[in-house]
């Protein structure tokens, strides 16, 4: 078989579950000098991790997408039962693509009985997201720590949707000196400007219509830096009005963040995140906008 067919051998995606099979795939594609890319996911799979999966097909061979609820991010109350698990569709969707492998582990694999090593990314796990799921963070840096060594990818795709998180994997690449490239793709949303998240499964049709609050607040702030706008306290509030008028949507936190330290803005300064939060029904669901700001021209990109 020619030499850059072995990963795709009659177009056929290979399944993997075990931790030893896995690491015994991406050892060979490391001797072979294959170009490995993950896509991290967990599952309940919709265009924007798809858009990753393209992303990464466009740079890298094979593709590995890992599918895996991981129960070390969710916390006591969250919603780890009864989150989407849809692994058959999710193959169909990846097989039509043409993906090498998935990794789709039993959590057993993956949380060895007496499991007791947590990575924490300091400060940057503390406020926001951090703050109000406490002990999400080092679960997702603990699982990517993890994946980044079973699947040793060259490069790894991360959505700007959890921008805290990608900020937070960066810096753990950083800090342990880790191989994998992180690479950051932009927000895939439908037409009406909703996110596309698992958790959008859980609205109903009110909920639906009202989800659509998160993206009109940031676009209200695209709007108001548009029309000459500085001000992140005015900015701030211009988010807030969007989300009080909507009777569904409880705010969490509306912020406009230094892209760095992820701390307030004083200014709008370098890059920052507008970064919104809220409840919808019982349905948390959180998205950003990225503001570049170079001079007096500031660009927006929701
Ligand atoms: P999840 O399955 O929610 O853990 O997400 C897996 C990856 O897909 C993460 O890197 C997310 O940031 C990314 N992702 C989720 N939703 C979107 C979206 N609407 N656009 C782009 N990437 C996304």
């Amino acid at each position: 078989m020619p030499r850059e067919r072995r990963f795709r051998a009659d177009n056929l995606m290979e399944t993997i579950h075990t931790v030893a099979w896995m690491k015994q795939v991406a050892r060979e594609a490391r001797r072979n000098e294959r170009i490995l890319g993950l896509v991290p996911t967990m599952g309940a799979l919709h265009e924007g991790h798809l858009s990753l999966v393209r992303e990464a097909q466009g740079q890298c061979a094979p593709v590995v997408v890992s599918i895996f609820v991981n129960p070390t991010q969710f916390g006591p109350a969250e919603d780890f039962q009864k989150y989407p698990r849809t692994l058959e569709a999710d193959r169909a969707a990846l097989q039509k693509m043409g993906v090498d492998y998935i990794f789709a582990p039993p959590p057993e694999e993956v949380y060895q009985e007496g499991f007791r090593t947590f990575v924490d990314v300091e400060g940057l796990n503390a406020r926001l997201e951090g703050r109000t799921r406490p002990g999400h963070f080092r679960g997702v840096a603990t699982v990517v720590l993890k994946l980044f060594e079973i699947v040793q990818p060259r490069f790894a795709f991360f959505g700007r949707k959890d921008a805290q998180q990608v900020r937070i994997i960066r810096q753990m690449a950083a800090d342990l000196n880790l191989d994998a490239q992180v690479v950051v793709c932009p927000i895939v949303r439908e037409a009406d400007g909703l996110a596309l998240s698992s958790r959008n499964a859980y609205l109903n049709g009110d909920e639906r219509r009202a989800a659509t609050a998160l993206y009109r607040s940031l676009d209200a702030v695209q709007r108001e830096i548009a029309a000459g706008e500085r001000d992140v306290a005015r900015l701030v509030a211009a988010m807030r009005r969007v989300i009080d008028a909507e009777s569904k949507v409880s705010l969490d936190y509306a912020e406009i963040v230094d892209a760095d330290t992820f701390e307030p803005a004083l200014a709008l300064r370098k890059s920052c995140y507008a970064l919104i939060a809220a409840g919808v029904g019982s349905t948390r669901l959180i998205d950003n906008a990225l503001i570049d700001a170079d001079g007096e021209a500031v660009r927006v990109t929701v």
